[in-house]
Parts: structure tokens; C-alpha cells; sequence
């Protein structure tokens, strides 16, 4: 690993140059952070399982034309992802009342919205992420009314693929985040899905019980971290289990596919014309 150069160290992920030019490889620690890193801690392996969900996801996103940034998985912790510019956006996508829009409005967590909402956060750690509106977006230049029709478009298809994903194992989908990337082709850019998916960016909980199998678990110190984001894995046939206890991460390489683009590039007032 020290071969090769770091671009960069988040909080759950750290990034590496990748082998070609214009790709990236991501690393998955087992670090979780909240409250704007004020609490932080360590998931054992959830590295291992962020890294395997958010590939299961991402390709099958992919499957139905939803432009992502990964190419593939490369080892239990790595994936190499293109290379994209970050829109410095949190898309973030709610179906069920919780978290940061019950405390606001005063909603009882767990209320069905009358319908799904979309709310955009700015990715600033020293602001503390706050919420935004599209008006603050176009206002300071952090996307093009374009790229917010896009982002917004694939977060509801994104919402829609993974309500019915997550419902065939028996998980609600309560609300998720999303962050969204610029790639270039001369002086056109199209925006692709970047980041990650898991139940560190979800909500994610049993229909029948109400079990939260997400990173809430660690947020609000109810243990049993490393079990939720297993089970998660199991429900969607990722993880062996047997009697002596949760397996082996499946290697499903066999099934790999590569990313397709499927929306042609448009040109990017954003970007300066050389
Ligand atoms: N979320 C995230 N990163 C953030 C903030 C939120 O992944 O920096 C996810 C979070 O896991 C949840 C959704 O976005 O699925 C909505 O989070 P919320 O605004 O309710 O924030 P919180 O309650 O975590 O402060």
C-alpha cells in the first residue's frame, strides 16, 4: 500500500491515486464518526461490509442506468472508483421521519412523509453541514440549474430502486445521502453518483421490528454495530453465515459487470472554456 500515493483521508474512507489516470482507489476503514466527528469510534470489519454493500448497490444501480462512479472491487476493503470532481453537495433523500428533520419540525420519528422529500446539505465540515436551498445553490455557483435536475432525477430513481430493494428483505428504507461528482470530456461534464452507499449513509429498519441495522446504532451508543451492518449484508446474500456464527464476506466477482455510461455528456457553463 505504500507504493502508492494518498490523495486523501475522510472519515470513513481514505483515497488512494489509482493506476490509471482518472481513477481513484478507495479504501473502507472501520472508522465511524458523528456529530460532525465529534463522536468517533471504530465498527470492526465495517469496512469490509461497507465496501462489499455499496459495490452490490452501485452495480445494480448501474444495471438500470444510473451513471456511478465505481468500475470495481478490488480486494476486501478497496475499490477502484473514477475520478470525479465533487460537487460539494449532500443530496439527501427521506421517505420516513427521522433524525434531523424529526428534531426540526417537530415529527415524531418513525412518521410516513405524505411524500418523499429531497434536501441538500452543504459539504462543509467547519460549517457543520448545514441545509441549504436550491436558491443558496444556484446563488454561489455550487451546481448549474442543469446538474440539480440530474442529481434530483437520479435521487428519486435511486430512492425508488432501493425502497423496493431493501423492502424485498424486509428493511424500510427510512432515508439516505447521496453525493454526486463531476467527470469531463473536453469542455463537457456530466454528473455521476459518487461516494458510497451502506448503512453508514442510510437509515435503514426492520419491517417487522423496528430493529435500526445502521450507523444510528453507534450515533445513539445502542451497541451491536458490527451485528446491524452484518445483517444487512446476509438480507441481501452477501455474507455466508453458518451455526458457529456470521462468514466470510462473498466474493461475487464472477457477476461483475463494468459501468456503461448511458446519458451523453452536456456542457458545463461552470467550467471556464480554455
Ligand atoms: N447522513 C450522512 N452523512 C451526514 C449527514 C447525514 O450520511 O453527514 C445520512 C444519515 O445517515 C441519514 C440521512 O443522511 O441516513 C439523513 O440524516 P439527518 O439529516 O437526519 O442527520 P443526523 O440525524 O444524522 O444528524
Amino acid at each position: 500500500m505504500s507504493r502508492r500515493r494518498q490523495i486523501y483521508e475522510g472519515k470513513a474512507k481514505i483515497l488512494y491515486e489509482g493506476p490509471e489516470p482518472g481513477t481513484i482507489i478507495q479504501y473502507f476503514k472501520d472508522d465511524a464518526t458523528a456529530f460532525n466527528a465529534e463522536k468517533r469510534g471504530t465498527i470492526n470489519g465495517k469496512g469490509v461490509i461497507n465496501n462489499r454493500i455499496s459495490e452490490h448497490v452501485f452495480l445494480r444501480l448501474a444495471h438500470i442506468g444510473i451513471p456511478t462512479h465505481f468500475i470495481r472491487r478490488l480486494n476486501m476493503r478497496e475499490q477502484l472508483v473514477r475520478q470525479v470532481e465533487i460537487i460539494p453537495l449532500e443530496v439527501v433523500v427521506r421517505n420516513i421521519a427521522a433524525g434531523s428533520i424529526a428534531k426540526r419540525f417537530g415529527i415524531e420519528e418513525g412518521e410516513q412523509l405524505p411524500h418523499t422529500i429531497i434536501e441538500y446539505y452543504l459539504k462543509s465540515d467547519e460549517l457543520g453541514d448545514p441545509l441549504i436551498s436550491e436558491e443558496h445553490i444556484a446563488c454561489f455557483n455550487w451546481a448549474t440549474h442543469e446538474e440539480m435536475q440530474d442529481m434530483a432525477a437520479m435521487a428519486i430513481r435511486v430512492n425508488d430502486f432501493m425502497c423496493g430493494m431493501f423492502a424485498a428483505i424486509d428493511i424500510k428504507l427510512v432515508d439516505f445521502k447521496l453525493e454526486f461528482g463531476r467527470i469531463f470530456d473536453g469542455d463537457f461534464s456530466r454528473v455521476i453518483l459518487a461516494d458510497e452507499i451502506s448503512p453508514d449513509n442510510c437509515r435503514l429498519w426492520d419491517f417487522n421490528t423496528g430493529e435500526k441495522l445502521d450507523k444510528d446504532r453507534f450515533r445513539r451508543d445502542l451497541g451491536g454495530e458490527e451485528e446491524a451492518y452484518q445483517e444487512v449484508a446476509k438480507r441481501l446474500g452477501l455474507l455466508q453465515d453458518d451455526e458457529n456464527g456470521p462468514g466470510e464476506v462473498v466474493d461475487m466477482s464472477a457477476h461483475r459487470s463494468r459501468l456503461r455510461p448511458s446519458t451523453p455528456a452536456k456542457p458545463n457553463p461552470a467550467k471556464p472554456k480554455k
